[in-house]
């Protein structure tokens, strides 16, 4: 299989590279081809910009998701972003590599998904209709895939748990999970997190990344989270809520949109 690793640290010798390396490593061994694009290391231009449309007449209002699916549509998006379009369409699954950086991900890498998630490619997908709200949260161009996250962060396991502090993992990386990778259709693994990443050791990294390893060799058999699709039948057309049919009406927030275990 295919796997795309996308990394964001500006340090190449950082603890999440270091990690990422080691995930890559363990998927070439169990026979996978691996391609990595490390942001920083690529230059990464993270802000959606003009320049982003060269083919937008000169004094023409930009508004991005037009501007986005009219160059998609012609191929007139610039070279870096329709080269990371290839990179996903080729692969099976796609890693996100990434520390926790005010609970969410570094802004190159949210710049990655800005620019390369145009519209006609990652949205704005399918019929839209009175009946139908497109190819999306399950369905979409980036359907049959699978994803993850390999997050490093500096808090404790129990900073992230039910009831700490800085709020559930799961909710945090929610945004991400649901609103960015199964949107486009990704299946979505559970996330690997490495926690007190700042005062990980060499024999923490050594536990650690072996954890990882193994989580690599399970890439494509391990079971996704189980996010409700949204043609499946749970929501209603065009308020996009939960049927009462699907969900009892306690039953709200981030969790809600995924099966009950
Ligand atoms: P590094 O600094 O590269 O390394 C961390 C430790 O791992 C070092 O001691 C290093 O020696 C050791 N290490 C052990 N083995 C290896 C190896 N093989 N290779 C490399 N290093 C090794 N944390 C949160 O929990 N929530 C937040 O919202 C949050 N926001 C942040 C915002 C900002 C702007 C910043 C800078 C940090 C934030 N943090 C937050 C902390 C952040 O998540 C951690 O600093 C980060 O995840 C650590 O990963 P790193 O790759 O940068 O580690």
């Amino acid at each position: 299989m295919n796997v795309l690793i996308v990394s964001a640290h500006p340090e190449p010798r950082s603890l999440t590279n270091a990690m990422r390396d080691a995930a890559a490593e363990q998927l070439r061994s169990d026979g996978h081809a691996v391609r990595v694009t490390d942001l920083y290391a690529a230059g990464w231009k993270s802000e959606v910009d003009r320049a982003d449309f060269p083919t937008l007449p000169p004094g023409q209002r930009l508004r991005v998701p037009q501007a986005s699916g009219e160059a998609f549509a012609s191929g007139a998006l610039t070279g870096d972003v329709v080269q990371q379009q290839e990179g996903l369409l080729w692969a099976d699954a796609l890693i996100l590599a990434f520390p926790l950086w005010w609970f969410s991900m570094p802004a190159i890498l949210k710049g990655w998904i800005d620019r390369v998630y145009a519209y006609g490619f990652a949205y704005g997908v399918g019929e839209h209709s009175d009946t139908r709200w497109g190819d999306r949260y399950g369905e979409g161009r980036l359907a049959g895939k699978r994803a993850m996250l390999v997050v490093t962060a500096g808090g404790w396991p129990s900073h992230y748990g039910p009831r700490g502090i800085n709020g559930p993992i799961d909710d945090l990386l929610f945004p991400i999970q649901h609103g960015v990778l199964f949107y486009p259709g990704y299946e979505v693994l559970p996330p690997f997190v490495s926690y007190r990443a700042d005062r990980m050791d060499e024999g923490g990294f050594e536990a650690t990344s072996q954890e990882l390893r193994t989580r690599m060799t399970d890439l494509f058999t391990d079971t996704p989270i189980p996010f409700r699709r949204q043609n499946g039948g749970d929501y209603a057309i065009p308020t996009m809520e939960l049927r009462q049919e699907a969900a009892p009406a306690h039953v709200t927030g981030f969790a809600a949109h995924r099966m009950p275990d």
